[in-house]
């Protein structure tokens, strides 16, 4: 016995126009935007949503879209997409690759605006099967990690209504056709923090009158090795990778300052609380010990939250998505060390679930080397690869997804 949101969604997505849904797709991918430019991109979809009958707003924070389509009593639900591109060169070949020179859709945000585009479509031409207000969202600028707080700064649920659910999924790397949900902590946080270390410049043959900062930045970067592997706690996951160092200008010259980047991932407030305090402290007692001017400069950067899913909503649309693509479709992964900012479109506290939709083709998948699916896993074109190339198969999976997660809220209750 299937509920009645199921038995809605199945219905409502019986008909769907899945060729032009490629096309949209495939123009999409033609086309791709950078963060914070999406101008093309959002007036497509704005377009799609108006021709639905939702009442739509443009620019909101920068390049976001949100629409709107009010349907009687009911709770409000939304539903995003990112819609930003990546910078990178497309070396897939395909016949509908980028014609922006060193511009890809390399992390399938092309399919969630398609995703998002056939659901509003849907959800608007079966609104007597539900009731509520479905709110859709194209936000900009994920990759930065800025696109969803622009959005909420400038004003997103003063101008439209604040959701009480939030749903947002993503294609990643997989057999196409199986659905991820994890009932708590799916994406990690990140965090970037720089360090510039001040010394006192001189001549490399003097370094009595110097205070040398490339010494102290090595120091620096080997200590912080410690961090992850002597101040947490083996049952948490952390990472600390420092990305880039930089001083100098000549062999024999010692600089006045060196800079350190790192990045840090982490599945709890607490641990990324006291990697960041072991990093003050680290670079504060280096310095000391080298005798620096003065302290260092330790500033945080771009970061993300962790990504959270709320277990009751998260069950609750993992069962319709069971129901609507059976049982042994929906698997528990478990928390990626990946990072997302969608979150921030709870504003610190409203429900929401996020789910991943694998999509590698079934040719790509059959052939990669490994036994087991996390060994193919590895082994697969992943997000952000120049080859990472979504299958069109999900285009009508990924709007089911959607339209059944919307109706486990707006379909009448059995
Ligand atoms: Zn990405
Ligand atoms: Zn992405």
């Amino acid at each position: 016995m299937t509920s009645a949101a199921a038995r809605a969604a199945l219905d409502i997505t019986a008909d769907l126009p899945v060729s032009a849904l490629e096309d949209f797709y495939r123009d999409l991918h033609r086309h791709p935007e950078l963060a914070f430019q999406e101008h093309r991109t959002a007036a497509a979809l704005t377009e799609r949503l108006t021709q639905a009958g939702f009442e739509t707003a443009e620019g909101i924070g920068g390049t976001g879209v949100a629409g709107v389509l009010r349907n009687g009593e009911g709770p409000t639900v939304l539903l995003r997409a990112d819609m930003d591109a990546l910078p990178v060169t497309e070396e897939t070949g395909l016949a509908y690759a980028s014609q922006t020179p060193g511009v890809m859709h390399a992390c399938g945000h092309d399919m969630h605006v398609t995703w998002l585009a056939g659901a509003a479509a849907a959800l608007a031409a079966g609104r007597d099967a539900w009731s509520g207000t479905l709110l859709v969202v194209g936000q900009p600028a994920e990759e930065s990690g800025k696109g969803a707080a622009a959005m909420l700064a400038d004003g997103l649920y003063d101008r439209f209504p604040r959701p009480d659910v939030l749903l947002g999924q993503h294609v990643t790397p997989g057999p196409a056709g199986l659905y991820a949900h994890v009932p708590g902590l799916i994406m990690s946080a990140t965090t970037d923090v720089d360090i510039v270390v001040h010394g006192r410049g001189g001549h490399g043959s003097r370094p009595e009158t110097t205070v040398d900062p490339v010494v102290t930045a090595a120091y620096i970067v080997t200590r912080l090795q410690t961090v992850v592997s002597r101040e947490i706690a083996p049952r948490e996951s952390a990472v600390l990778t420092v990305g880039r160092i930089e001083a100098g200008t000549a062999s024999n010259i010692i600089p006045a300052t060196a800079r350190i980047s790192l990045n840090l991932r982490t599945q709890s407030e607490a641990v990324r609380d006291r990697m960041l305090a072991a990093i003050r402290r680290i670079a504060e007692g280096e310095c000391l010990a080298a005798g620096c001017p003065r302290g260092p400069e330790v500033t945080l950067g771009n970061g993300f939250p962790a990504t959270v899913n709320d277990a009751d909503t998260d069950h609750r649309v993992a069962g319709v998505h069971r129901e609507v693509f059976g049982e042994a479709t929906v698997f528990d992964p478990g928390p990626a060390m990946g990072s997302e900012d969608f979150s921030q479109l709870a504003d610190g506290k409203l429900p929401y679930a996020y789910w991943f939709v694998t999509s590698t083709p079934a040719a790509v998948w059959d052939e990669a080397p490994g036994e087991d699916l996390m060994e193919r896993f590895d082994a697969v074109p992943s997000n952000h690869s120049p080859l990472f190339a979504p299958d069109l198969s999900v285009v009508a999976p990924g709007v089911r997804t959607l339209v059944s997660g919307a109706l486990a809220y707006l379909a009448p209750a059995d």
